[in-house]
């Protein structure tokens, strides 16, 4: 089985709620997925499950074929399934440099300080925050913080990065340079995406295939070019 990511037969139910029924999906390497459906069809659940943060009732997810379910969220960072920071885990008051270099010294936490300066200039390049990188994460745009927030997840070198919403509050005008600038990186890097994203503009533009899900399950998978929403 060549995908990078595979989740299988998941189910997972919160009290009488049942999030996730059955949820099936492979992610192939490279490709980016998106994860489609209205609110509560189960979207965040998923990608809580294959983050390891919340362990499924029954099923399993695989990386590269090994079985990851019962590992836990930071061994699954480690291993390369990392989930793109949301903006209030940032540190506000420090720089995007320095949030950066806090996200590198999670590899090595006994060398706080002795970060891999490497790392850090790289994730700068790769998503254009070199201009911007003495800022503090009050003082950027919408758009560099979203940036920032995927950058920090990959200073861990990701096989897989998960991203929920990644232009939600982003304005029209920088939504589509974002994106642009996210997929880039993850096609480049040869990393594969799965991305929860509400707006269909974005979603037909910037991905190859697209997951649909409804009331906890997978309605339709299809090329995001052969894709009708309906
Ligand atoms: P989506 O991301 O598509 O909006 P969610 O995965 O957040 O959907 O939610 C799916 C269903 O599971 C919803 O009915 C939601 O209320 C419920 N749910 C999600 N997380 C929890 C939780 N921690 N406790 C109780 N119910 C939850």
């Amino acid at each position: 089985m060549s995908a990078v990511l595979e989740v299988r037969g998941v189910y997972k139910r919160f009290g009488g709620v049942v999030a996730l029924e059955d949820v099936s999906l492979a992610v192939a390497p490279g490709e980016v997925v998106a994860v489609v459906g209205p609110n509560g069809s189960g979207k965040t659940t998923l990608v809580n499950v294959i983050s390891g943060y919340v362990a499924p009732d029954r099923g399993s997810v695989l990386l590269e074929g090994r079985d990851i379910t019962r590992w836990s969220a930071e061994r699954r960072v480690r291993a390369g399934v990392v989930r793109s920071f949301q903006f209030p885990l940032l540190f506000p008051n420090l720089t995007v440099e320095e949030n950066l270099r806090v996200a590198a010294s999670g590899l090595k936490p006994y060398t706080l300080g002795e970060v891999d300066r490497r790392v850090v200039e790289e994730a700068l390049h790769l998503f254009d925050l070199e201009a911007v990188r003495r800022r503090r994460v009050t003082e950027l745009s919408e758009g560099h913080r979203k940036l920032l927030d995927v950058a920090l997840a990959f200073v861990f070198k990701p096989k897989v990065v998960l991203l929920d919403e990644p232009t939600s509050s982003v304005s029209s005008q920088e939504k589509f340079a974002v994106m642009e600038k996210i997929v880039e990186v993850v096609k480049k890097s040869g990393a594969s995406a799965v991305v929860v994203e509400h707006d269909l503009e974005v979603v037909k533009k910037f991905t190859d295939r697209v997951v649909q899900m409804m009331a906890g399950r997978v309605v339709k998978v299809a090329k995001t070019a052969e894709w009708s929403h309906d």
